[in-house]
C-alpha cells in the first residue's frame, strides 16, 4: 500500500516481517533476523512498515447456525431484560429466566471456544442490569442480596 516500501514489494518478507511484528519483536532485532535470512531491511524500514502495515481486520464473530436455540433464548432474553422496568430485576420470579439466560450463553460459549469470553454476556447483562437498576458503578458493584441463580 505504500510506495518504495521494501517489505510490502516483497510479499515473502512481508509475511514474515509481520509476524515478527505481531509477535512484538523489535524492528531492530527483526532486521538482525532478516538479515540472518539473508535479507536486508533496516530498522527504519521496519518500523516505517509498521506505520503503514494494514492490519488484518479484527476477528469477527464467528458465525452460528441460524436456528440456534440457545442464541435464540440468549437474545431474547437480553431483548426483554432491556425492555423490562427497572424494579422486575429484584423479582423473584424474574431469576429462573435469568438463569436459563446464562446457562444458554453456557451452552454458546462451550460451543465458540474462541474469544467471545464467557465473561461477556454475564458483564453485559450485569451492566444492564446495572442500568436498570440506576446503579452509577458499573457491573462491578451490584447492591442487593445475593440470590443463588442455579
Ligand atoms: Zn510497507
Amino acid at each position: 500500500m505504500s510506495l518504495g516500501c521494501k517489505i510490502c514489494d516483497d510479499l515473502a518478507l512481508k509475511k514474515v516481517v509481520e509476524e515478527e511484528l505481531d509477535k512484538h519483536n523489535t524492528y531492530a532485532f527483526i532486521s538482525r533476523v532478516q538479515e540472518h535470512r539473508g535479507t536486508k531491511v533496516s530498522p527504519e524500514t521496519i518500523s516505517n512498515h509498521a506505520k503503514h502495515r494494514e492490519y488484518p481486520p479484527p476477528d469477527e464473530k464467528p458465525a452460528l447456525p441460524k436456528r440456534d436455540l440457545a442464541v435464540l433464548v440468549r437474545d431474547k432474553m437480553y431483548d426483554a431484560i432491556e425492555a423490562l422496568p427497572a424494579d422486575a430485576m429484584l423479582i423473584k420470579d424474574f431469576q429462573p429466566a435469568l438463569g436459563n439466560a446464562i446457562r444458554a450463553q453456557g451452552a454458546i460459549d462451550k460451543r465458540e471456544t474462541k474469544k467471545v469470553g464467557n465473561q461477556t454476556f454475564i458483564l453485559q447483562l450485569a451492566a444492564a442490569m446495572g442500568e436498570r437498576l440506576g446503579l452509577t458503578s458499573g457491573p462491578d458493584v451490584i447492591e442487593g442480596e445475593a440470590t443463588e441463580l442455579v
